[in-house]
């Protein structure tokens, strides 16, 4: 393991870094060796909720700081979670920034890596297992499937109102085979009548899971044009997934979570 950035025991010079370490999508068991490592070390860990708290028992020494997020609100917003970050590294702090899944992948990593760069911050990326793909895996549902799927496309539903997101749905419906999309419930029916007005068959069996690879995992199998009267008990986060993959979850369920399934 590479030290050079951990030695602060020189007071004139601190020297902090920070690390955007992915959670991974909710089982603690899914956080890689180095995200663990990393917690280890914290002086600091910036966390919020989608990130499982579990994982703060891998950080014994750390001060935590929760920066939590509800669905739709950010309770701390996005730049004074950057200043954090910069603050506690300039005191020359080793700092985690805990984050759901994969810190690139809507995870707003990007955003808190180009802050740290700007500033001079030294930072290191540690990927996760994104719930984009763990999620779906927990339910059985493999993305791609030889013979089946031979792409797959993830998409944020945030804002996903035909008018204020700019997606490419002709593509996404007639170019893809899999689309997942994450922060998807809320304008869940916005996004079924755009893939359906753009050429998705009615037919395309879609899932919706909910809190996947946690006890609380809910699962709801249906088709496209149908998927909405069977959404009512829904609630974020959760990962909309559509297209013929999602077939394979009736041979493929391996993980029995405490809760029933919603329906089948
Ligand atoms: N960086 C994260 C995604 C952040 S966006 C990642 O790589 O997983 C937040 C969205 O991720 C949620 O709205 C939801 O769509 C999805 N998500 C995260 N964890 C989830 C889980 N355990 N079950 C279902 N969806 C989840």
């Amino acid at each position: 393991m590479d030290e050079k950035y951990c030695t602060n025991d020189d007071p004139d010079q601190p020297t902090g870094i920070v690390y955007l370490v992915g959670g991974g999508p909710g089982d603690p068991g899914l956080l890689t060796l180095r995200g663990r490592d990393y917690l280890g070390r914290a002086d600091v860990v910036v966390y919020d909720r989608l990130a499982n708290n579990q994982l703060l028992d891998y950080a014994p020494r750390a001060h935590f700081i929760d920066v939590g997020k509800a669905a739709d609100h950010h309770t701390v917003p996005q730049d004074q979670i950057n200043e954090i970050l910069i603050r506690e590294a300039r005191h020359g702090k080793i700092v985690v920034r805990l984050k759901g899944g994969d810190p690139f992948v809507f995870g707003r990593g990007g955003e808190e890596a180009q802050a740290l760069a700007e500033a001079g911050i030294p930072f290191e990326i540690v990927p996760g297992v994104t719930s984009a793909i763990a999620v779906p895996a927990y339910a059985g549902i493999p993305v791609t499937h030889r013979g089946i799927a031979n792409s797959v496309a993830f998409v944020t539903g945030h804002c996903a109102g035909p008018d204020t997101l700019d997606l490419n749905w002709q593509a996404l419906a007639q170019g893809v085979d899999t689309v997942v999309f994450l922060m998807g419930v809320h304008n869940l029916s916005s996004i079924v009548s755009s893939m359906l007005q753009a050429g998705r068959s009615q037919d395309t069996p879609v899932a919706l899971i909910e809190q996947g690879t946690l006890p609380e995992q809910k699962v709801v199998v249906g088709k496209l044009d149908g998927i909405l009267d069977q959404a009512a008990e829904i609630k974020p986060p959760a990962i909309f997934i559509v297209g013929e993959v999602v077939n394979l979850h009736s041979i493929l369920t391996w993980f029995h979570p405490e809760t029933e399934l919603v329906s089948e």
